[in-house]
């Protein structure tokens, strides 16, 4: 039976891990290892969270969600401010809050039932014993360092870089927006997280990095500092966005993101959870959501399994399934904006339906069920004023592309009735050394391409057709399973496809 359980880390999911355990067994001894001396110290500005994830918390702890809720700032819409105007992708329901306001409930929540919250405690597995390791020492884990072996450690390093900067003002709404200047393009995720707060996460490619200079910046810049050129320079290029105002930095330095998967989320006594476990793209904004939730499975089945071993699978067996999707949404998302400077001069609408079914868990028809304006504004690039059901209407639309004309842009493959160049496509990564070979031997023939792939792959399909469209002059067709007829219409309607043959059957 467990007595004693130590939590490396006082993050978001260490202490929510903590308190619940306590919460479930107050007989447990439960202490947490912080090595940073307070939740002012922590790194980072305001996260979002959704009203999905709010739910689960109610769930597991309505006192904690009640109080997560009284820091968090409520209720604003998300606007994309394209370079010819700004549009409303949807209405007032983000929720967002301060990473140090978040660690001060979750903190006083734990120690409120007794868990001991140890402040400056730099520990490892070698400086604390007891029946139960919890390691939540986020994405730089040196605990899963050192069982790496046992792990199977996966990491790679995103393309962008990002900078995580706070704002002193509340944004009227959360935003997309970017700035140029010449050829460096400057992407901006902002929202608002208190009255007088916001977040300021801004991105760059490798070509911005370069031509502003902002490498020898970072190089320039002494470990644990402030890169307070970068911080100068994106004041400047980014003033209207920041009201004439400054940035407020805290460590801030630009980094690549992480992207973290692991074989096996435990071995021995010890289990990792949230952001030393896996990582998704910020651009979901569901890092936090997915340490949170791991400590409500990791919780439950330490007090529902008798023994160790078997809590520690039925917590992995519990939470890897959500966690490998949220992981492949977000890597989706990611590449979208690894790729966003071939989108970054369309109209604001395009952009804004391209953007929310990104990822692919949101259909056109979904979204056109919320806001069927922009959908219909956004459609307008095929050439005619859409009418009726969007997703039935796009699939509708003639083609007259470049060596193809086509009386639909959803056909049988058996009808295509044309020659067109196939190309098989499986790799998630469309915009890697692989695929830059296959796009460059592409973009030098002529006529339409299709491309194909296996059953039940056709997500990796997609995203490659878009980058063929964003990156060649050829007209670009995908074959689809015939039961993914509202994400033909998706691709379509979003610019990933310019046709899409239908003949696959399912997997
Ligand atoms: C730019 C950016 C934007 C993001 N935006 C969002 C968002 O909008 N919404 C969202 O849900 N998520 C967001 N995230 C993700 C989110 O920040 C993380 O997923 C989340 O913080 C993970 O929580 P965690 O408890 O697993 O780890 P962390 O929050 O990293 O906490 C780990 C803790 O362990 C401590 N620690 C490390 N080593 C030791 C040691 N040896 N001894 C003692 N303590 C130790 C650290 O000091 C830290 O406090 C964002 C992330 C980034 C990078």
């Amino acid at each position: 039976m467990t007595r004693r359980v130590n939590v490396l880390g006082g993050g978001p999911g260490g202490l929510y891990a903590a308190r619940l355990l306590k919460l479930r067994d107050p007989a447990l001894e439960v202490v947490v290892h912080e090595r940073m001396d307070g939740a002012q110290e922590t790194f980072g500005f305001g996260v979002g969270l959704t009203e999905a994830t709010m739910r689960n918390l109610e769930q597991a702890d309505p006192e904690t969600a009640d109080r997560v809720r009284e820091v968090s700032y409520v209720g604003h819409e998300l606007r994309f401010a394209a370079e010819d105007r700004s549009v409303c992708l949807h209405g007032a329901r983000n929720l967002a809050v301060g990473r140090a306001a978040l660690l001060r409930v979750l903190t006083e929540a734990a120690t409120a039932v007794g868990v001991e919250y140890r402040a400056g405690s730099h520990a490892d597995l070698g400086s604390v014993s007891g029946d139960v390791v919890i390691a939540a020492d986020g994405v730089g884990s040196g605990t899963r360092a050192k069982l790496s072996a046992e792990l199977g450690v996966r990491t790679s390093l995103g393309r962008t870089r990002y900078v995580w900067c706070g704002a002193p003002f509340a944004a009227s709404s959360a935003f997309f927006a970017s700035a140029r200047r010449g050829q460096q393009l400057f992407v901006t995720h902002a929202y608002p997280y208190a009255e007088d707060r916001s977040t300021f996460l801004i991105e760059v490619d490798d070509r911005t990095w370069t031509d502003a200079g902002l490498a020898a910046f970072d190089a320039a810049t002494a470990p644990g500092e402030t890169d307070q050129q970068s911080v100068r320079l994106l004041e400047n290029v980014l003033s209207d966005q920041l009201r004439g105002g400054k940035l407020l930095a805290n460590r801030t330095r630009w980094s690549r993101f992480v992207n973290l998967g692991l074989d096996r989320w435990h071995t021995g006594n010890v289990a990792l959870l949230g952001d030393a476990a896996h990582t998704a793209h910020y651009t979901l904004g569901s890092g936090t959501k997915l340490a949170l939730e791991d400590a409500i499975a990791l919780a439950d089945a330490l007090a529902g399994e008798s023994s160790v071993p078997a809590a520690f699978a039925a917590y992995e067996q519990a939470r890897r399934p959500a966690v490998e999707r949220f992981k492949q949404l977000a890597g989706r998302s990611q590449r979208w904006w690894d790729s966003y400077r071939w989108r970054a001069d369309w109209p604001a609408e395009r952009l804004g339906l391209s953007y929310m079914t990104r990822s692919g868990n949101l259909t056109m028809a979904d979204y056109a069920a919320s806001e069927p304006g922009v959908v219909r504004t956004a459609l307008e690039w095929l050439g005619a004023a859409p009418s009726g059901d969007p997703a039935e209407w796009v699939l509708a639309q003639p083609l007259r592309g470049n060596g193809i004309q086509l009386p639909a842009r959803a056909v049988p493959r058996a009808d295509l009735g044309q020659p067109v160049e196939e190309v098989a496509w499986a790799e998630p990564d469309v915009w890697g050394e692989d695929a830059d070979r296959t796009v460059a031997r592409l973009a030098a023939g002529t006529g339409p391409v299709l491309v194909t792939g296996k059953p039940g792959e056709f997500w990796a399909r997609v995203d490659f057709a878009e980058r063929l469209r964003l990156r060649t002059r050829r007209t670009v067709g995908v074959d689809l399973p015939r039961s993914a007829r509202a994400f033909a219409a998706t691709s379509v309607g979003a610019g990933r496809a310019d046709f899409v043959t239908v003949s696959q059957e399912d997997s």
